[in-house]
């Protein structure tokens, strides 16, 4: 789970929308497209909460049945921040963004690859899905694999036919101890996510890429800033 300084910060992505308070900024982090949709999923990690237990993880993996060796989510720690003994550890979330402008859909040779048009959800279709790996090569927050047993292309869903199909929140949130990702519609400006983007200081990663991701972070409270 640890990585170098470097490795996390490059891991975390260019940082395009740190916010020093919480309107403006949000309103910029909330990004364009947001009507399209009758729902907008989006997930939200707090880094000033997340204590790096990897609980995420293994629900993840439990629920979507995820062997080991792949994973649908990272927790990456960074290297220790501060002088001893007040050192601390940043947690980054890496995952699917469910980009609203995905490349992985767009490069998919045979439609396996797709967004979710009632919920904005980016899934894959197995059935369709050849293994091609062209859309892993072109995703360019790394979060997509083949599946070793399956032999098509896998990466979060959103819990799309597990915990959500069962009107559930995804097994990642409902295991945080410490409530630090939520999830939501960010169409619905009464949604714990949507309060929550408005209320904090909120960035996302490579959006300079034009992929609109849905995938938020808080950023951590402590060490250099990030560029
Ligand atoms: S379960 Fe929560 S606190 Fe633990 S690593 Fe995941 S996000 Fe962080
Ligand atoms: S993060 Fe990657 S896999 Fe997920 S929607 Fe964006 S391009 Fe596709
Ligand atoms: S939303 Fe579901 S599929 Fe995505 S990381 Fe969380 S548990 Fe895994």
């Amino acid at each position: 789970m640890s990585c170098t300084r470097r490795d996390f910060v490059s891991g975390a992505g260019a940082l395009i929308a740190v916010a020093g308070s919480g309107l403006a900024t949000s309103q910029l982090a909330l990004g364009s497209n947001n009507e399209e949709k009758p729902i907008r999923y989006a997930m939200l990690h707090d880094e000033q909460v997340c204590i790096g237990c990897t609980a995420c993880m293994e629900a993840c993996r439990e629920t979507n049945h995820v062997p080991e060796g792949v994973s649908r989510l990272e927790i990456i720690r960074s290297e220790p921040v501060g002088e001893f003994p007040n050192v601390k550890y940043e947690f980054f979330r890496q995952s699917c963004q469910h980009c609203t402008n995905a490349p992985c859909v767009k490069v998919c040779p045979t439609g396996a690859s797709f967004i979710d048009k009632s919920t904005g959800i980016v899934d894959v279709n197995r059935d369709l899905c050849v293994g091609c790996s062209y859309c892993i090569a072109v995703c360019p927050y790394r979060v997509r694999f083949i599946h070793p047993e399956k032999k098509t292309a896998d990466k979060c869903n959103f819990c799309r036919d597990t915990n959500l199909a069962q009107g559930k929140q995804p097994a990642c949130v409902e295991s945080c101890p410490t409530k630090a990702l939520t999830f939501g519609d960010l169409n619905d400006p009464n949604s714990e996510i949507s309060k929550a983007i408005k209320e904090k200081p909120v960035y996302r990663t490579k959006v300079e890429l034009g992929t609109q991701p849905n995938l938020y972070h808080v950023p951590f409270a402590h060490g250099e800033p990030r560029r």
